[in-house]
């Protein structure tokens, strides 16, 4: 697995259009979104840790094996929620979400560790609104024992399943202990068709 950092993008008027799949990973600021791309790409620093709160928000691309690109989207969560989505997700999120052509799948990353959260609920259910293709991948799981992981998950199920008919894939993972890589990468290649 060989991952390049193709860029960094503050509008995706500038993202160029490529020709190669994209995967998406995106959730709440400090989720562990960084160490889960890390992670995935064999990396100690390929995605920097979180921008703070007030920065200049960016998409961030990497090249993947030649064959599909890693889309590093900002996080989302500081802006108070309002009644209008676009407060909460961010302009930049939704240009991307809404209009690329490329785009096969979006990782919502989870905490593992805490109740499901209003912010990333209404984010799920705007995503299926919108017809943008989804999985959860719950993260820092070695902070939990592993009763705990499945008990949290299938809370999570059924928090879900008040609004959903159907579930989406799910991913546990942990950055420090390398899981769920082998299953992420699994899926994105059959997704791909590979
Ligand atoms: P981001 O803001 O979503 O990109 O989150 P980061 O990847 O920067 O992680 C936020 C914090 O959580 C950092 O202190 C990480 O070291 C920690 N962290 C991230 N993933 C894991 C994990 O799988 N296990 C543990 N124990 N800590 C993690």
């Amino acid at each position: 697995m060989r991952a390049e950092f193709k860029g960094s993008y503050p509008s995706t008027k500038v993202l160029p259009e490529g020709d190669l799949p994209e995967f998406a990973f995106i959730g709440r600021s400090n989720v562990g979104k960084s160490s889960l791309i890390n992670m995935l790409c064999n990396h100690r620093d390929l995605a920097k840790t979180s921008s703070k709160p007030g920065k200049t928000q960016h998409i961030a691309r990497f090249l993947v094996d030649n064959k599909w690109y890693l889309i590093d989207l900002p996080g989302y969560g500081y802006a108070k929620v309002s009644k209008e989505s676009r407060a909460i997700f961010g302009e930049l999120i939704q240009d991307y979400l809404l209009d690329r052509e490329k785009l096969y799948c979006v990782f919502v990353l989870i905490d593992s560790r805490l109740e499901a959260q209003k912010i990333d609920l209404e984010f799920m259910e705007w995503l299926g609104e919108s017809g943008v293709p989804f999985t959860i991948a719950f993260t820092k799981t070695d902070k939990l024992k592993p009763a705990e992981v499945i008990t949290n998950v299938e809370n999570y199920k059924t928090k879900l399943l008040e609004t959903w008919v159907e579930l989406p894939d799910m991913f546990v993972t942990s950055a420090t202990e390398k899981l769920g890589q082998t299953e992420i990468l699994k899926f994105i290649d059959k997704v791909r068709g590979k």
